[in-house]
């Protein structure tokens, strides 16, 4: 445990917040044009921020905002300064480009090793990441922290499900890091074969980037032997480590020494008390590059800042249920990428992963949807795919009334949820 900042005094917590956060505004409203003229607007200068009660003040930023200022218009240093980029992943939406410079890499590394120390895992650990490397910040976090808490790692990424198990068993695999459906995949597996969970030498798993229940968790105990602990970050905030579960599995400590959260009502804005539900919003408060100030994470949670067993003094999130709804408007109109998703399952030949792009160059915003096509038609002949391509697009401008283009795209194009947005 990181005894200086997990068990810190609240009152010590919020004057080193209220620092930060000041560092924070005058670096944004120095370097990003988009935080300048929000607090212009709100007529609030950097030095009106004199307690942390002045944040509510300003104003929220929202994923639109992120997305109209790609790639780089809201970061805080030139890229020169920047070492790394990964991106959200912009499961129905357009990913988010983020920047790291090399203390906010070096940060997130000691805050995913908090999330290890969190589920017991140390240097005696053999720890397998079976999250997507690549753009996504799920896999590489995992690997720098565990690297840095001296941990055996095997970037084993998203190799099948049957192979990963190999890997367990032969490398003897003691941490396991994955999403909830790999987990469950993971536990059907051991189920169906002749391995017996004994076999393996799986202790525990630090699971996030979807949401899941206390059933699910159960299920994936049962069926591996072990301990699975839930943690929650997003990229544009700065990717997993944002939170995590201590073992009390009562919660997860969100790092409030990088972090302030707030809780509104999504449809007032309002803030809400301790123990209410609502959403999710962030203030990062140490980082460089991406900076971002009360962003509406879209997570629906509440906050608990009693004292943990634990003995952490972190404030705790409940587990994330579920996210407000993400509307995409187009010509002025609200869709909810669930909708889209819901006629699209009804057409026979398509899969459930799409992506909503929204083309707002011309005199009138353009939808485009990019739809992953089943395996057996995509390899089909043209004439089916085109009979798809009209049908899809039939369907979708009839429920939205307007022109909606139509991507068929090869099945598994499209990222799956595989990050902790
Ligand atoms: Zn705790």
């Amino acid at each position: 445990m990181d005894i200086k900042y997990e068990t810190i005094k609240r009152s010590e917590l919020e004057q080193l917040q209220l620092e930060r956060l000041q560092v924070t505004i005058n670096r944004v409203y120095r370097n990003v044009k988009f935080y300048r003229s929000l607090l212009d607007k709100a007529n609030i200068a950097p030095e009106d921020i004199t307690s942390l009660d002045d944040l509510k003040k300003i104003p929220f930023t929202t994923k639109e905002s992120l997305i109209e200022n790609q790639p780089y218009d809201m970061f805080a240093l030139p890229l020169r300064d920047v070492v790394r980029l990964q991106s959200s992943s912009g499961t129905t939406r357009e990913p988010i480009v983020v920047g790291y410079s090399r203390n906010d890499i070096e940060h997130w590394t000691e805050l995913v090793a908090r999330v290890l120390n969190s589920g017991g895992v140390n240097k005696d650990d053999v720890v397998q990441i079976s999250f997507d490397y690549g753009l996504f910040t799920g896999a590489i976090g995992f690997h720098y922290g565990a690297e840095y808490i001296g941990a055996t790692v095997i970037p084993s990424s998203r190799i099948s499900a049957e192979k990963q198990i190999n890997i367990m068993r032969n490398y003897r695999t003691t941490a396991l890091v994955c999403t909830p459906t790999f987990a469950l995949q993971l536990a059907d597996i051991v189920k169906k074969s002749d391995i017996s969970p004994a076999e393996l030498s799986l202790r525990v798993a630090l699971i996030g980037s979807e949401p899941w229940s206390e059933p699910v968790r159960l299920e994936i105990e049962e069926g591996l032997h072990i301990l699975a602990l839930d943690n929650y970050g997003l990229s544009e905030i700065i990717g997993p480590g944002v939170s995590c579960e201590c073992q009390e599995k009562n919660g997860l400590h969100i790092a409030e020494d990088h972090f302030i959260a707030e809780v509104i009502n999504p449809d007032t804005e309002e803030l809400l008390p301790d123990g209410e539900v609502g959403e999710l919003v962030l203030t990062t408060i140490t980082k460089e590059a991406f900076p971002v100030i009360r962003y509406r994470t879209g997570d629906l949670t509440s906050l608990d800042r009693s004292k943990c067993i634990c003995g952490r003094t972190l404030a705790r999130m409940s587990r994330v249920a579920k996210r407000t709804d993400d509307l995409v408007i187009v010509q002025g109109v609200k869709i909810q990428p669930a909708l889209i998703g819901q006629i699209l399952t009804e057409i026979e030949g398509t899969e459930p992963h799409f992506r909503l792009r929204v083309d707002r160059s011309g005199a009138k915003d353009e939808l485009e949807v990019r739809v992953e096509v089943s395996e057996n038609i995509f390899f089909d002949e043209i004439r089916r795919m085109d009979a798809l391509h009209e049908e899809i697009q039939k369907r979708l401008e009839e429920a939205l009334g307007f022109f909606v283009r139509v991507k068929l795209v090869e099945p598994n194009s499209i990222q799956r949820l595989n990050d902790s947005e």
